[in-house]
């Protein structure tokens, strides 16, 4: 089970969660004003709990299509057979260029799509017709906060609203046929690194939120606002706050027990910024709760402990908040192993008895079976390759950790899995006709270690480790081989049986979000721009279309008219994207975010793309200082700008590339932007309060100095050539 080959690699590569952008490059134009006149029924029928648990064809009324959100659909018109006859119906310009993660609804024929900076697309679901574009102006500036790209995963649909929620904090009820706005309100304290990136889920009028920034230093928890209203009506705290306070409530008096030193001064974290279940017969709601805050256990909570409720499922009373149980798994947390990744409600029949099971396959690499009535531990095996632990425990469900695991006061070495996970945000899907659920798995190798001379600075990055031995070597050999140990394949998991049935091996990591259907297809978009269809019980790819741009999120499917629809947004970006885009390029065009729908016999084509080339910028002058200065400036870089500005100082494209901006040559423009916070209102947070002026003009050496290093676009390319 355990596997430690990766032992000779030297440094490890980086993956990582989260991390604050910049101004995205330049968008694409689109002209979406003219909304043609489409004929919409008279009157919505409002979207009801009883709606979203009929789960007709003819929509896709909450995230994760039902309550389970098992991502299923009975539909079958499009099947292994008929699949070769799949094609582009029609594309509608999301007017974006970096990564949309969002799973579009469906209702009474119109389709709703989130893009970057969370302008939401209303549409025709048969033709696309433009019906109505919604722009809540996010404010950048807290938007720049947030970890991973300006990406939120969609909205959800109650009554005749639509409900948004926003990077910059807000949730916010439109109306569904107009897009007018109902109400618009604040969920989170501007004053911390709240940002919120998942959609909405709505049980019975209460529309349930939670938040992200565990990464940056807050407290997390998840609310309940009133559908009609916007009013809070409760909010439950996943981690205490200072016990000098006082308590909310008899839970976090006993999560606090878990805790030591004084754990509330980087918020703890335990961020409830995606995934969410519900089980209307039991009536109990289900949270992914995320990472510590710091990441680095020795510092936020010195003396130990398991810090509840970091990496745990929670079960909640939907009416109230009230705790009712949880299962914890990976205790004493201390890799950013989030338990935020989607949650499967299924009944399998384990040794001869039916159970009403959760399921997750979160980032430590474990696929866990866990009874939700209880909480109950049932079963759990590794899914991918893990150097942190050997084993889950079966008596005491929790895992059995490996001596070099704990990392503080170790020698660095290479883990598995790093901080992006085994497996992200990206939804899989249980088909209950193969028992299969169809994971986006991946692989990637992290070096874990204390930060050196650590302290908390609000306004930057607070994990208490030191990226710095996450960044790509620059020796063509050593690049090679980290390269060859980041992986993603579709993974084809037997819940019951704890094994894999298939593997289809992608390009890389960071692929998109799975469907399965009742035709016996397995659904799912690439990194290297293609969105394809698989047999769901071989694996074999039956299917699939040239997207231009890789695809993230996670396809849908509804029936109108009798006619079968497929639908996926694609929109290459997200964390990996920032971070490594650049230097682990996947063959995927320049970003242009789109939503992209199919049906049988259609045979649409998507507009070409003008391939712009980084390459014909002009390489700076180096910086006449010394070798000292560039590996400050590597350091500080690492530990502040690598998430967004890309490794190596080479940049997916999504947000500017330093090495040939013209601010990187300009000292005072430099540091007007660095420190002074001049472009914080286009999302590049002002460091000011966390890096000196010789730390921000090290990173400008150091920039410059790679911008000379001969490792450019075509060596990149080079390193990474795609084989078909
Ligand atoms: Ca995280």
């Amino acid at each position: 089970m355990l596997h430690r080959h990766l032992a000779i690699i030297a440094a490890s590569l980086s993956l990582i969660a989260c991390q604050p952008q910049n101004e995205t490059a330049q968008q694409e134009s689109q002209t979406t004003e003219p909304a043609p006149a489409v004929e919409q029924q008279a009157v919505m029928q409002p979207v009801t709990a009883e709606a979203i648990l009929a789960a007709d064809n003819s929509g896709w009324r909450t995230h994760g299509r039902t309550y389970s959100e098992q991502r299923h659909s009975p539909l079958s018109q499009i099947n292994t057979e008929s699949v070769s006859e799949l094609g582009l119906a029609w594309s509608f310009d999301l007017n974006s260029s970096r990564g949309i993660e969002a799973t579009p609804i469906v209702h009474q024929g119109m389709i709703y799509v989130t893009s970057t900076w969370n302008v939401v697309y209303a549409l025709d679901a048969r033709s696309g017709a433009f019906l109505w574009e919604f722009d809540p102006k996010v404010d950048k500036e807290q938007a720049g906060k947030g970890c991973c790209d300006a990406v939120n995963r969609g909205v959800a649909i109650w009554g005749n609203n639509v409900i948004t929620a926003t990077i910059d904090g807000r949730l916010i009820s439109l109306d569904a046929k107009k897009g007018t706005v109902n109400w618009d309100v604040l969920t989170i304290d501007k004053s911390k690194p709240y940002t919120i990136t998942g959609a909405p889920r709505i049980i019975d009028g209460k529309i349930i939120i939670g938040n992200g920034g565990a990464e940056l230093g807050v407290r997390g928890y998840v609310s309940a606002y009133a559908a009609d209203s916007g009013k809070l009506l409760w909010r439950f705290y996943t981690v205490p706050g200072n016990p000098a306070d006082g308590f909310e409530n008899e839970t976090m008096e006993m999560a606090a027990k878990t805790w030591t030193g004084e754990y509330w001064a980087a918020g703890g974290g335990g961020t409830v910024w995606d995934s969410m279940a519900y089980d209307p017969e039991l009536d109990l709601l289900y949270i992914g709760v995320g990472n510590g805050s710091p990441w680095n256990q020795t510092i936020r909570s010195p003396e130990g402990g398991d810090n509840l409720f970091l990496s745990s499922i929670v079960a909640l009373k939907p009416d109230t908040g009230e705790y009712v149980w949880h299962y914890q798994s990976t205790p004493a947390e201390t890799w950013d192993y989030t338990a935020t990744q989607h949650m499967i409600l299924a009944d399998l029949e384990i040794n001869g008895e039916m159970r009403k099971v959760i399921m997750q396959a979160p980032k430590n690499g474990f696929f866990y079976v866990v009874d939700r009535e209880t909480g109950e531990f049932i079963s759990a095996n590794n899914f991918v390759p893990v150097t942190w632990a050997t084993h889950i425990d079966q008596e005491t469900g929790r895992p059995v950790e490996t001596e070099a695991a704990r990392y503080s006061g170790k020698a660095p070495a290479p883990q598995l899995p790093g901080p992006l996970g085994a497996h992200n945000w990206h939804p899989m899907s249980y088909n209950p006709d193969t028992g299969l659920v169809y994971i986006p798995a991946q692989e990637g190798p992290w070096v874990y270690t204390d930060a050196e001379n650590y302290e908390m600075k609000l306004g930057g990055w607070n994990t208490g480790t030191d990226f710095t031995f996450a960044v790509l070597p620059s020796d063509v050999a050593t690049f090679k081989a980290l390269k060859a140990a980041v992986k993603g394949r579709l993974l084809a998991w037997d819940p019951v049986k704890q094994e894999a049935a298939w593997s289809f091996e992608h390009k890389g990591p960071w692929n998109g979000g799975v469907l399965s259907t009742k035709g016996g297809l397995v659904f799912q978009g690439t990194a290297d721009a293609h969105f394809a269809a698989y047999d769901a019980a071989s694996g074999e790819r039956l299917w699939r279309f040239f997207t231009q741009t890789g695809v993230v999120a996670a396809p849908i499917t509804y029936e109108l008219d009798g006619e079968q629809y497929v639908a996926v947004a694609s929109g290459w970006g997200g964390s990996f994207v920032l971070g490594y885009g650049g230097v682990l390029p996947t063959g995927s065009q320049n970003n242009a975010g789109r939503l992209l729908v199919f049906k049988l016999g259609a045979a649409d084509t998507l507009p070409e793309l003008e391939n712009v080339q980084l390459a014909e910028l002009s390489i700076p002058e180096m910086l006449d200082v010394g070798e000292e200065t560039i590996a400050q400036g590597l350091k500080v870089y690492a530990n502040n700008c690598v998430t967004c500005h890309g490794d190596q100082a080479f940049s997916s494209g999504l947000v500017p590339n330093l090495r040939f901006s013209g601010i990187t040559t300009n000292a005072e423009a430099w540091r007007s932007v660095v420190l002074g916070g001049s472009l914080a209102k286009s999302g590049m947070p002002n460091f000011g309060k966390v890096l000196s002026e010789a730390d921000a003009e090290a990173v400008r050496a150091y920039v410059i100095a790679e911008a000379n290093s001969g490792r450019d676009e075509e060596f990149y390319k080079s390193l990474s050539a795609a084989e078909d």
